[in-house]
């Protein structure tokens, strides 16, 4: 609350008080909804919240609105609606992860325009001093806020690239990069320094302006291209967090307390998200910030050839028998049930094997599908009780005790190179053991078919492995109706 408070403080000169509080209010239910969206119980509480702050602010800033007559953002909403209704129609759940890269780019972008704006046109935003400059603390404003935003941009463009297939996921390890980057990083500094003090800054002057914009794109891209491997969701949620503060940078720029204060939680609950995923990876949180995780070039992984070493195959039959006999059974979902869209089915198995009296759980790692708790989503929307899912720490130790752990289209989450194979690019990210059970059966449509890192699991030729090749929802349905 002393944050909100100082905020108002801050803008209380010229608005209204019914236009703070109703902020204020937004504020709060931004939290709350903050709050809600911790448990998978709470999360339609916290989305609801979310939408009551977000129409709150919304019609607050629409009653304020001075610049823009409400026909000119009537259209810029409908526009902008018709493309998110199109876009969200069309996009394929396996695509989410790319869309909120796309998304992020989007904010980064506007935050970048925003300072532009102001930067071109400051008596609009009522920034000019008396001495027909632009305030000071405001060039400061919009300099960071515009690199922010670039940065958000370009590295959001490079990530929606890796994700989307259009760029290698290979890390891309440039010579000095970390010199490089914080050379480039030091100059924005200086430059916003320098344009701070410059005594020649009225609208439109400054050269120093758009040297940070294009150095801070050049950032972005530099930042994001030397990660690769699995350790793309980190970047997701890191981009997540930069969007968020330049949203809040666009919030100081704009006068917008609502904005700030948004931008604020989007930017530090990002910013914990990250350091939770890299302490779930085993990576250094300062190393991400810097760019690379410390990769060095060598790290490249066995991408081997599955198709030459022996493995056991098995049919739908078998893998039934073997779950109906089983005592304990460990289910791993991964990508691969998000893309066969099988978590229906799969709830049905786990209840046909609960009916015979077989313990079932759920583990899911931290990392698994592509994106922040895809796994609990989907597994939610299938109904899967809340109690039989379990986090990597609390069920690793378990496998040793399961008679079968069924894997379900995840592949490196459970490969023990992350533990053994120091040229991994997955090494040191802590995986599941699922190898620990009795029988492991791996569901994957093919065996050339590698998990999103690019390396083989050689898991797949143990003597206690099982692999069921098929598309995950038919093989399960199989499953199911040999259960019968
Ligand atoms: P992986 O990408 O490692 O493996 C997916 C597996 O699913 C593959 O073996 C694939 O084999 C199989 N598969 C794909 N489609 C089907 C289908 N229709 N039916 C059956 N199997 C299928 O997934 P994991 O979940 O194990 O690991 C997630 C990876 O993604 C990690 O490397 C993680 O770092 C990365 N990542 C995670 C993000 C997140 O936030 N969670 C974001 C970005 C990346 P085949 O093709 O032969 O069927």
């Amino acid at each position: 609350m002393m944050e909100f408070a100082l905020l108002l403080a801050a803008g209380a000169a010229d608005v209204p008080a019914w236009v703070l509080l109703a902020y204020l209010v937004a504020g709060v239910c931004f939290i709350l909804a903050l709050r809600g969206l911790s448990s998978p119980e709470s999360s339609r509480r916290g989305n609801g919240y979310g939408m009551v702050g977000m129409a709150i602010a919304v019609v607050t800033t629409l009653a304020t609105h001075e610049i823009a007559s409400i026909a000119e953002i009537g259209m810029a909403i409908f526009l902008g609606g018709i493309i998110g209704l199109t876009v969200a129609r069309r996009i394929a759940m396996t695509a989410m992860p790319q869309l909120v890269a796309a998304f992020h780019s989007l904010v980064g972008m506007a935050a970048v325009l925003v300072a532009a704006a102001a930067f071109l046109n400051p008596s609009a935003f009522g920034i000019l001093g008396a001495d027909g400059n632009i305030l000071a603390v405001s060039r400061i404003e919009m300099a960071l806020g515009a690199a922010i935003g670039a940065i958000t941009f370009s590295g959001s463009v490079i990530a929606f690239a890796k994700l989307n297939g259009n760029m290698s996921g290979a890390p891309i390890l440039l010579p000095a990069r970390h010199v490089i980057n914080l050379g480039t990083l030091g100059g924005i500094l200086a430059l916003t320094g320098l344009y701070a003090l410059s005594g020649d800054a009225g609208a439109g002057e400054g050269m120093e302006f758009w040297i940070i914009v294009a150095l801070a794109f050049l950032v972005g891209f530099l930042l994001i291209i030397p990660i690769g491997g699995a350790d793309m969701p980190v970047v997701v949620s890191m981009l997540n967090s930069y969007s968020g503060w330049a949203a809040a940078a666009m919030g100081f720029t704009l006068g917008n307390t609502a904005m700030i204060i948004t931008g604020a939680l989007v930017g530090s609950s990002g910013a914990i998200l990250s350091y939770i995923m890299c302490r779930a990876m085993n990576r250094s949180f300062v190393s991400v910030i810097a760019g690379g995780f410390g990769q060095d070039a060598s790290a490249g992984g066995d991408k081997g050839s599955a198709i030459d070493r022996s493995y056991k195959a098995g049919s739908a039959e078998d893998a039934a028998f073997l779950l109906s006999q089983a005592d304990k059974v460990i289910i791993v979902p991964g990508y691969g049930m998000a893309v066969a869209q099988a978590q229906h089915v799969l709830r049905e198995m786990t209840d046909l094997l609960k009916e015979k009296g077989v313990e079932v759980k759920f583990a899911i790692h931290p990392v698994a599908g592509r994106m922040p708790g895809h796994m609990n989503v989907l597994l939610a929307e299938a109904n899967v009780p809340y109690d039989e899912v379990f986090e990597l720490e609390d069920i690793n130790s378990e496998f040793a005790q399961a008679d079968v752990a069924f894997v379900i289209g995840a592949n490196d989450v459970t490969n023990p190179a992350a533990k053994t194979d120091k040229t991994s690019p997955i090494y040191g990210m802590p995986v599941l053991d699922v190898e620990k059970a009795r029988t492991t059966l791996f569901i994957k449509r093919s065996m050339g078919g590698a998990g999103y890192a690019g390396v083989e699991n050689e898991l797949f030729f143990r003597d206690n492995t099982m692999m069921l090749l098929s598309d995950a929802k038919k093989m399960v349905e199989e499953i199911v109706k040999s259960l019968d």
